[in-house]
C-alpha cells in the first residue's frame, strides 16, 4: 500500500465534493426524546434479509425489551418493542422505504415496564466468539448506516475468510447528518468498547476508526481515547464523497480493493458503523436490546435542526413536531441523506433502526431540474468511485439493453448518486441505474424460480 504523505488524510479515487452543510447540525448535542405520545409503529422489516413474523396480536399487553417480531432464518433480526403498552393492531403501514409493510402498532402506557433480564451486564472478555454473537443477534443488533445487514451475519465471515481488519465507519460523509459525529464525541467510549468487543472475536485483527477530516474534534476525541490501545488506530479521511460507502472506505483505510461483487470478508474487513458498534456495546455491557437510534432532523422547512435520540417505533411527524414544526410546506422529504436517502411522501413514518435522519427541504433547497440532452462531457465518468461509465450505462438503461448494462458493470453500481449531482445536464442518473439494477434482480429472480419449478 502506497502512502506518500504519513499524516495525510487517506481517501479514494474518484467522487465529488457538495457542500457539507454540517454548520445546521453538527453543533447542536443530542436531545433526548423518550416520551412519545403518538402510537410506536414496528414494521417487521428493519434490516436485509426475512422479514419478522410478528409475534403479538391485538389487545395483547406488552413490555419493554419485549420481541415483538421473530426473526425467520439467519440472515434476519428480532424486533423489540422499545415501550411497554397495549397492541392496537397488526397491519400494513406506511414504511420509510416507502412501500406499505406487516407492523406491530403500540399505544405507548408510558409506564416504561420491562421485560425480565435486562441490564445484565457481560463480561465479554471471558466469553467465547459464539457467545457473543449470540447475545449480538438476540438483542436484534443490525448496520445502521442505511442498509440494515444483520450484524451478527457480518460477524460471521465464512471460515476461509480470514478477517485482519474492523473498521468503524465515522465518515458520515452524506450532507447534513451528523448523528453519528454527535455520538463520536458525546458516548465516545461506547464507540472505542463496542469496537474492542468486536475485536475479542476476531484476535488477529486491527481496528480502525475511520473519521473525515471536517470533524477534529471527534478526531482528537477519538485519538484521546485510544492512546493506550495498541490495537486501535484512528484514521483521517478526506472529506469527500461517497467516503463512507463501504468499498471507498476500505480502499483508503487500508488500500485493498474490495472485488467486483465481492464482499469486505473477501479482502479480510468487516466495517461497521458508529451506532452498530454502540449497539454492540449496549447489548453486551449494558444488556439492552436495540430500541433506540441518534436521528438528525434538519432543513430549511423545519424550524431547528436537531439531534435527538427516540425509540425505535416514534412518529416521524412527532419528531419534527418536536424540533419546532413545519415553518413551511415541505418541497421535498428524505430519509437519510440527500445523495442517497429515500425520498418520502409523508411524514407518517416511524424510526427504524436505519433511520440516521430526516430531512425536510423548503423549494430553495430542491436542486431537481430539468433534465437535459448529455453533452458527454465525461464528469460522471471521473467522479464515479468505482471507475464505472453512468454516460454509457445510461444509455443502456434508457435502451433496456441490460446485458449491456450487466457487461459494463451496472450492477456494481453503488447508487451514490455521485454522477448525478455533478453532470451538467441534471441526467437523472441514479434513479435509472436503481431502477435498472431492480428490473435486473427481478428477471435473475424470475429466473432462478423457473429453473426450479422445472426441476421440480
Ligand atoms: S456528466 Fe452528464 S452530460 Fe456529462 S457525460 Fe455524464 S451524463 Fe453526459
Ligand atoms: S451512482 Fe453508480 S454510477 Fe453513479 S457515481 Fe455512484 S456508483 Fe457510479
Amino acid at each position: 500500500m502506497k502512502r506518500t504523505l504519513f499524516n495525510a488524510p487517506r481517501t479514494f479515487k474518484g467522487g465529488i465534493h457538495p457542500p457539507d452543510f454540517k454548520k445546521f447540525t453538527e453543533g447542536n448535542p443530542i436531545q433526548m426524546y423518550m416520551d412519545p405520545q403518538e402510537d410506536l409503529v414496528f414494521p417487521m422489516v428493519q434490516h436485509i434479509g426475512a422479514p419478522c413474523k410478528p409475534l403479538v396480536k391485538k389487545g395483547d399487553e406488552c413490555l419493554r425489551g419485549q420481541i415483538i417480531g421473530e426473526a425467520q432464518g439467519w440472515v434476519s433480526s428480532p424486533i423489540h418493542s422499545s415501550v411497554s403498552g397495549r397492541v392496537k393492531d397488526v397491519k400494513p403501514m406506511l414504511h420509510p422505504n416507502g412501500s406499505k409493510v406487516m407492523s406491530v402498532i403500540i399505544e405507548n402506557d408510558h409506564m416504561y415496564r420491562e421485560v425480565e433480564g435486562m441490564h445484565q451486564s457481560h463480561d465479554y472478555h471471558q466469553m467465547s466468539k459464539e457467545e457473543i454473537l449470540s447475545i449480538i443477534r438476540e438483542a436484534g443488533v443490525v448496520g445502521m448506516g442505511g442498509a440494515g445487514f444483520p450484524a451478527h451475519v457480518k460477524l460471521s465471515p465464512p471460515a476461509d475468510k480470514k478477517i485482519d481488519a474492523i473498521i468503524v465507519n465515522g465518515a458520515e460523509c452524506e450532507p447534513y447528518l451528523s448523528s453519528d459525529f454527535r455520538l463520536l464525541i458525546e458516548e465516545p467510549t461506547k464507540v472505542v468498547e463496542g469496537l474492542k468487543i468486536v475485536l475479542h472475536m476476531f484476535p488477529e485483527a486491527k481496528g480502525y476508526i475511520a473519521i473525515e477530516d471536517n470533524k477534529p474534534t471527534a478526531l482528537a476525541v477519538m485519538r484521546n481515547l485510544t492512546l493506550e490501545e495498541p490495537r486501535i488506530q484512528v484514521v483521517a479521511l478526506k472529506t469527500k464523497y461517497p467516503q463512507g460507502g463501504e468499498k471507498q472506505l476500505i480502499d483508503a483505510v487500508i488500500g485493498r480493493e474490495v472485488p467486483s461483487g465481492g464482499l469486505p470478508a473477501d479482502v479480510g474487513c468487516i466495517v461497521h458503523n458508529t451506532d452498530t458498534v454502540v449497539a454492540i456495546y449496549r447489548a453486551l455491557l449494558e444488556g439492552r436490546p436495540l430500541m433506540r437510534r441518534v436521528i438528525t432532523i434538519a432543513g430549511g422547512a423545519v424550524a431547528h435542526s436537531v439531534t435527538f435520540k427516540a425509540r425505535i417505533g416514534t412518529s416521524i411527524r412527532e419528531l419534527v413536531e418536536a424540533a419546532g414544526g413545519l415553518v413551511c410546506p415541505p418541497s421535498k422529504i428524505i430519509c437519510g441523506g440527500p445523495m442517497m436517502g429515500t425520498a418520502l411522501f409523508s411524514l407518517d413514518v416511524p424510526v427504524t433502526k436505519g433511520t440516521a435522519g430526516i430531512l425536510v427541504f423548503d423549494p430553495a433547497e430542491d436542486h431537481i431540474t430539468r433534465e437535459s440532452a448529455c453533452i458527454r462531457c465525461g464528469k460522471c465518468v471521473s467522479a464515479c468511485p468505482i471507475h464505472l461509465m453512468p454516460l454509457m450505462l445510461n444509455q443502456f438503461a434508457l435502451d433496456m439493453d441490460w446485458s449491456s448494462f450487466e457487461k459494463y458493470h451496472g450492477m456494481d453500481c453503488i447508487e451514490c448518486g455521485s454522477c448525478a449531482y455533478i453532470c451538467p445536464a441534471k441526467r437523472h442518473l441514479t434513479q435509472t441505474f436503481k431502477a435498472g439494477k431492480r428490473m435486473i434482480q427481478e428477471q435473475r429472480r424470475k429466473a432462478a424460480a423457473e429453473k426450479g419449478g422445472s426441476h421440480g
